[in-house]
């Protein structure tokens, strides 16, 4: 998912929160397609619009006009936990003992099943099957005497998980970001006032800078004064996920000082050192595969050329819920040109190979364009386990890497070979050790014990 606030001090007009956060979403709509929303305040009351589908589809021109007031937050959701429809959609708003209150999410707690039944006893009703709603449980009860920070540092202690959580008062915006920092948050600056945002993409997009990234277990509060912080927990060790880096993430944003697309580039380069391809070309499977296709070539010295185009209008297919409609959706957005890859040798670079239905279809669309070998290289180690923090790759049985070894996936895809990117390479191309990021759905080493 993807989240986006922003606390206005100077302002031209009421809708300038609603409309700044709506670009804000439409930068970061990589981070999840199902459903969209905004919520702005006026200072006393909360107004909310949301649905399922495309920001673009969801926030119309009529809609920012009604969204008035100075701060605002909004949210683009892929379903991890809860199920795809309309009550799990975000911002949550409600009203609590203090006023309202909307909440926005991006990851996933892993003690929600004991957290809901604590709850249940003090007489908690729950509506949706999100752990968003289980967060605003928790900040309604704690918020009963307290200010809403001292409630959140409270929540922040129960629940165990990964998350980035933006949530918006009457008159503050407040930010949150999980103690190990495995999912991202950063804070930008516009003219004198703050954004807080999942990415820096978005930053850019609406003319901010990027101030800093929004510290593992910090807690900050943006009001009329300005940015206050605390930091509520101090965790001995961070884990920064590092799929972040190899696919989810836009290769222009700059998450906890490391650039994505220099990180993929580096990855690239890597990968060459470990392979030894004797081929005509480099190809990438667009998007996700070129930052890393490119730094293959350079370091291998060959030419990277342009083998698969993509209908830029067709979205993350991975992202649609039905392996059906993800079988489509391959065919819809990639095509070979056979002009370039016929008769030749190719090395084709993607990101991850996850369940190989992308693949496994590219090789045979490669080969029935005339390539004469295709050769897989894929720019992260074999996506083994499932991830629990916030990434949908929830199904294990659906990780190819998980059921088949390498020489099966080679076969199953149809490969002329298979290459993937060694654990040591890849923190070698983060320039950082193991213990600072969390890549657990390549070595199964979960940095937080997981709720069975
Ligand atoms: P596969 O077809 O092997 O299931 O998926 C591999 C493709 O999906 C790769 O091109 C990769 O860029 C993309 N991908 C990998 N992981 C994810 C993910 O967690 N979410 C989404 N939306 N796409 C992914
Ligand atoms: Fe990221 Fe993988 Fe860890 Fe999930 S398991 S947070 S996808 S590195
Ligand atoms: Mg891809």
């Amino acid at each position: 998912c993807g989240v986006f606030g922003i606390f206005l001090n100077e302002y031209e007009d009421d809708c300038e929160a609603a409309r700044t956060t709506f670009y804000g979403l439409y930068a970061l709509q990589h981070r999840g397609q199902e459903s969209a929303g905004i919520a702005v305040s006026n200072g006393h009351e909360i107004q909310l619009h949301k649905g399922m589908g495309l920001i673009t589809e969801v926030i119309k021109p009529d809609h920012i006009k009604k969204l008035k007031g100075r701060l605002s937050i909004g949210h683009v959701r892929y379903s991890t936990t809860g199920m795809s429809n309309v009550v799990n959609t975000q911002p949550l708003v409600f009203h609590y003992l203090n006023g309202m209150l909307a909440l926005a999410h991006n990851g996933n707690l892993v003690n929600t099943v004991e957290l809901r039944k604590r709850l249940a006893t003090y007489g908690s009703v729950f509506q949706t099957t999100s752990d968003t709603e289980v967060v605003a449980n928790l900040l309604a009860r704690y918020s009963q005497d307290n200010k809403i920070e001292d409630a959140l540092a409270r929540c922040i202690m129960d629940a165990k998980g990964a998350f980035a959580l933006l949530i918006m008062t009457e008159d503050r915006l407040v930010g949150v970001r999980d103690p190990m920092g495995i999912r991202p948050l950063c804070i930008g600056e516009l003219n004198g006032n703050y954004i807080l945002a999942s990415e820096s993409a978005a930053l850019d997009t609406v003319g901010a800078t990027l101030i800093r990234d929004v510290n593992p277990g910090e807690i900050v509060v943006i009001d009329q004064d300005g940015l206050h912080s605390r930091q509520v927990i101090d965790s001995p060790r961070r884990a920064h996920c590092i799929f972040e880096y190899i696919y989810f993430a836009r290769p222009d944003s700059t998450i906890d000082q490391v650039n994505v697309y220099q990180a993929r580039r580096e990855m690239g380069r890597q990968l060459a050192r470990e392979c030894n391809i004797d081929a005509d070309m480099v190809i990438s499977v667009p998007d996700s595969g070129t930052s890393s296709a490119l730094g293959y070539a350079e370091e291998a010295g060959l030419p990277f050329e342009e083998g698969l185009m993509k209908n830029r209008y067709v979205g993350r297919t991975f992202i649609q819920p039905t392996q059906k409609m993800r079988e489509l959706g391959v065919k819809l957005k990639l095509n070979a040109i056979e002009e370039v890859v016929c008769g030749k040798r190719i090395i084709m670079v993607d990101d991850s190979i996850v369940r190989g239905t992308t693949s496994k279809k590219i090789v045979q669309m490669l080969r029935e364009a005339g390539a004469t070998e295709v050769h897989m290289v894929v720019a992260s180690p074999p996506t083994r386990f499932p991830c629990y923090y916030g990434i949908d790759t929830s199904r294990r049985e659906e990780l190819i890497a998980s059921t088949m070894d390498e020489t099966e996936i080679e076969k199953f895809i149809g490969a002329d070979s298979l290459h993937y990117l060694s654990m040591e390479a890849m923190f070698a191309a983060m320039k950082s050790s193991e213990d600072t990021f969390c890549s657990a759905c390549f070595s199964g080493k979960y940095p937080m014990e997981i709720e069975t």
